[in-house]
């Protein structure tokens, strides 16, 4: 995960830092241990970035005085290193060929590789993050150009990266030749007169584009530099073959409901995979209800597929973050949940049909029924608008390690009697492309059939902490 955003915007007064930190906030979803902004001004970069939401790092005593027409943004939802301050975003490199920033959204899956490229290893870096070390290559690459650098270094970067690169006069969106992680290319327009064009914007989804007022131009393909300079029209260089799998998470729960990927609008999607649901998995009841907030699209669309009224048979306690008091051992014995609280009275004595986006460990599932069983429900069906996750993804999304997966270790029937539901079924890889309209050959599926469109070395698998850990021996 993790949210990018890159703005050029000339001649506005350097407004370019706040329109990229607005973004950013439409992109808060993708990632909320830490946030930050880099700016490039006359040729000076600077970056601020702490660990944090975006409204508590990039607030309006910092951002004027990140001047300049040139910005990237990010915030962080680590994939590779720890959640410290050295490791949020965008990195900064001060070189003596040229000053970078960079934000990453993806995972890279050759960083032991790459970092055996590194005059001096290790010792060269200040945070422990595959970004880190790219950002690193790059700065190391002897052409004096940014984009001839690229050039030479992409090929050589493996796994998934929607970059957004800021120099000393360009910013630049890049997108791995699978396109793993979305990346949107904008058009912000004079306040005044909507059809000149003011400048350019990059981000992750078209959601940031709404929230600024720009207009969406099209997706950055696979595979596909878009060079952002001001006063000149964007330019783009297929620096590879593309090879699409864009990640279909991303459209299954990841992306906002508002936002559009591969033309399709995330909220209707998601309503379709509901009501592909309810044709694969029909039950009798007396309601559909979401598990919030993400469960809603498809709950809409199994209770319009099935005729079955759709009602909210729980309620999300809005400020429960991530920073939020957990309860204690005691607390959750007894079933206290302190994101989501039941309806009483919509719930009791009533059968339900539980529509959720996934079941990753299944102990969050296993806590709402128990909730709604307390609550009265008298049966609860629980249907998933995805397939069942049996693969991690080394791609950009931190899930459990295989063996926490339930479905690695449980057959359905078995994570049914675990989560104490009275039914469970799940969307079928079939159905998400049904409900898509679109070929399974454009997406990766990896977590779902285990065909990693990238190929995954053993070492990749110590992943998260690979620049932090010693290199584990590969088994014979
Ligand atoms: S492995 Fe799963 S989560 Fe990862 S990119 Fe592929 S589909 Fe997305």
């Amino acid at each position: 995960m993790c949210g990018v955003v890159g703005v050029v915007l000339p001649g506005r007064g350097h407004e370019a830092a706040g329109v990229a930190a607005t973004a950013l906030f439409a992109l808060q979803h993708r990632g909320q241990e830490s946030a930050g902004v880099g700016v490039a001004d006359a040729g000076h970069l600077m970056i601020y970035k702490d660990l944090g939401m975006v409204s508590q790092v990039l607030d309006e005593r910092r951002i004027p005085s990140l001047t300049g027409d040139l910005a990237v943004a990010h915030c962080r939802y680590s994939t590779t290193g720890s959640t410290v301050w050295e490791n949020a975003q965008p990195t900064l490199r001060l070189g003596p060929r040229r000053s970078i920033a960079i934000g990453h959204n993806g995972n890279l899956v050759n960083t032991r590789e790459l970092l055996s490229q590194l005059e001096g290893g290790k010792s060269r870096l200040a945070a422990t993050t595959d970004t880190e070390l790219l950002t690193a290559i790059l700065a190391d690459e002897p052409a004096l150009d940014t984009v001839v650098a690229l050039r030479r270094v992409l090929p050589r970067v493996k796994g998934a990266f929607s970059l957004v690169v800021l120099d000393e006069r360009r910013v630049i969106g890049v997108r791995d030749p699978h396109g793993f992680r979305p990346l949107v290319l904008g058009r912000l327009p004079e306040p005044d007169d909507e059809t000149k064009t003011a400048g350019w914007i990059l981000a992750s989804e078209t959601a940031a584009l709404d929230i600024v007022g720009a207009e969406v131009v099209r997706d950055v393909a696979p595979g596909e530099m878009v060079v952002l300079e001001p006063g000149r029209e964007p330019v783009s260089i297929q620096y590879a073959k593309a090879t699409p799998a864009l990640c279909v998470f991303e459209l299954i729960y990841f992306a906002r409901p508002d936002s559009y990927m591969e033309g399709r609008n995330l909220y209707e999607a998601r309503r379709h995979m509901g009501m592909q649901l309810a044709r694969e998995h029909a039950v009798e009841a007396d309601m559909v209800m979401p598990v919030p907030d993400t469960g809603g699209p498809a709950a809409a669309g199994y209770a319009e597929a099935s005729g079955i009224p759709y009602r909210d048979g729980l309620v999300r306690n809005r400020y429960s973050g991530r920073t939020f008091i957990q309860p204690s051992q005691a607390m959750r014995q007894r079933g206290v949940n302190v994101k989501l609280s039941p309806l009483r009275e919509v719930v009791r004595d009533r059968r339900l049909v539980v529509v959720d986006d996934s079941i990753v460990r299944g102990t969050t599932t296993k806590q709402i029924v128990g909730l709604l069983r307390r609550a009265g429900a008298r049966e609860v069906h629980v249907r998933i608008s995805a397939p069942p996750i049996y693969h991690p993804c080394f791609y950009g999304i931190d899930t459990a390690i295989p063996t926490e997966l339930i479905a690695t270790t449980h057959s359905e029937e078995e994570i049914r009697a675990f989560i104490g539901a009275d039914s469970l079924g799940y969307l079928s890889v079939p159905g998400v492309l049904a409900a898509l309209d679109l070929p399974y050959e454009q997406f990766c599926f990896a977590c779902f059939d285990g065909n990693y469109p990238e190929p995954v070395p053993y070492d990749a698998r110590a992943r998260k902490f690979v620049l932090e850990e010693e290199p584990e021996a590969a088994p014979t």
